[in-house]
């Protein structure tokens, strides 16, 4: 599962989580955003945010051949989505994991998308594939002065 990113579990990384629009409509924002605030990632951006359908094309452009793009595009433009970017060591994999397989009916119980979703075309979650890919869509989501850096009062409490 993603051994790529075991190499680079000691590194601080970002990653863009989203919850796609059927979370939003489902009411499941709250439940989302606290699975990676109790891990003990840091929130560094957040923001509730109707995606026009540009942005939803270049976020998703290495899919652009697929024959699930356009109801995918679709999808995502569909209402509003709730778009996060969490900071800490290792959180691209650790919040992949987090969120479970594409398709909710493999993805294990516990994970976000084998507790609250059923079908790959409404998995309710977005996650960055890489560290790469975690800056790549930080920056295409957020705009600069929508970051905050700030230490968290349990930062000591996290990690010794
Ligand atoms: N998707 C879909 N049908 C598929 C594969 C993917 O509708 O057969 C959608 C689904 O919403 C998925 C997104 O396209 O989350 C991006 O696909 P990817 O393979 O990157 O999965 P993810 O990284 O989200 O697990
Ligand atoms: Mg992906």
């Amino acid at each position: 599962f993603l051994p790529h990113l075991v190499a680079s579990l000691e590194q601080v990384q970002q990653t863009y989580i989203m919850v796609k629009p059927d979370g939003v409509q489902r009411g499941l924002v709250g439940e989302i955003i606290s699975r990676f605030e109790r891990k003990g990632f840091k929130l560094i951006g957040l923001k509730l945010f109707q995606c026009p359908k540009e942005l939803a094309e270049e976020h998703y452009k290495d899919l652009k051949a697929k024959p699930f793009y356009p109801k995918l595009i679709d999808y995502i433009t569909s209402g509003p989505v709730v778009c996060m970017a969490w900071e800490g060591v290792g959180v691209v994999l650790s919040a992949r994991k987090l969120i479970g397989s594409t398709d909710p009916l493999q993805a294990e119980p516990g994970t976000i998308r084998g507790d609250l979703a059923v079908q790959t075309g409404r998995n309710v979650v977005h996650g960055s594939d890489s560290p790469e890919n975690g800056k790549r869509e930080t920056a295409l989501w957020f705009k600069e002065g929508e970051l905050c850096q700030w230490t968290p009062a349990q930062a000591p409490w996290l990690q010794e």
